[in-house]
C-alpha cells in the first residue's frame, strides 16, 4: 500500500517552532520542549504522511482532513493524527518567551464583556488545564460572538466543532512530565501566568 518514496514525497512538513527550544525555560525546560517537538509532534506529522499517502486526502490541508474525517470510526486514525499536528503547533504560537503579555485592546473588550476579569478568565483557563480528565487540550475559544474556555479530550479540537479557537494549553503528561512530574495544576498555573501569547489570541480573532 504505502511504500517509503510515497511516504518521502508526502505534503505535511513539520513547522519550524516559533523560537528556540531553550527559550520557554524555565516554565517548559528545553528537554520538555525537544522531545515535545523533535519526537512527539514530528511523529504526528510523519504518521499521518503515512495514513494519507496515496489516498483522497493526500494533497488536502490539515483542516480539510480533520473536517472531512471527524466523527467518522473508521477514519479515526487519521483524524487523530491530524489533529494532534494541528494543535501542536497552534500551541506553539498559543505561548511566547518573553512572559505573559497583555490582551490588546479588541481582546480585552471580549474579555471583559465574557468573563467578570482578566484575571477570571486565567483563572477558568488553569481550572480547564487542571480538570481535564486524561489527555487533551484547554482553549479559549470564541463561539458565538463570545469568549469561552472549554477542554478537548485526546486529539479533539474545536475545530472539528466549528468553533474558533484563539489559545491552547497542551495538558498530555507529555507536555510537563519531565519537569513537573504530576503537578499539572503547577504547569497550568506557570503557563497560564508566564507564557501565553495574547497578542496571538488576538490575531484568531475574525
Ligand atoms: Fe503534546
Amino acid at each position: 500500500m504505502t511504500s517509503a518514496t510515497t511516504v518521502k514525497s508526502s505534503p505535511h512538513v513539520l513547522p519550524p517552532l516559533p523560537y528556540a527550544e531553550n527559550a520557554l525555560d524555565p516554565v517548559i525546560s528545553a528537554q520538555t520542549l525537544g522531545f515535545h517537538y523533535g519526537k512527539h509532534h514530528k511523529g504526528y506529522v510523519d504518521k499521518l504522511n503515512t495514513l494519507i499517502a496515496g489516498t483522497a486526502l493526500a494533497d488536502l490541508s490539515l483542516e480539510e482532513i480533520i473536517a472531512r474525517t471527524s466523527g467518522k470510526a473508521d477514519q479515526a486514525e487519521i483524524f487523530n493524527n491530524a489533529a494532534q499536528a494541528w494543535n501542536h503547533t497552534f500551541y506553539w504560537h498559543s505561548l511566547q518567551p518573553a512572559g505573559s503579555n497583555e490582551p490588546p485592546a479588541n481582546l480585552k473588550q471580549l474579555i471583559d464583556s465574557s468573563f467578570e476579569s482578566f484575571a477570571a478568565c486565567k483563572s477558568e483557563l488553569v481550572a480547564a488545564a487542571t480538570t481535564q480528565f486524561g489527555s487533551g487540550w484547554a482553549w479559549l475559544v470564541l463561539d458565538g460572538g463570545k469568549l469561552k474556555v472549554v477542554k478537548t479530550g485526546n486529539a479533539q479540537t474545536p475545530l472539528a466543532q466549528g468553533i474558533k479557537p484563539l489559545l491552547t494549553i497542551d495538558v498530555w503528561e507529555h507536555a510537563y512530565y519531565l519537569d513537573y512530574q504530576n503537578r499539572r495544576p503547577d504547569y497550568a498555573k506557570a503557563v497560564v501566568d508566564k507564557l501565553l501569547n495574547w497578542r496571538f489570541a488576538a490575531d484568531n480573532l475574525p
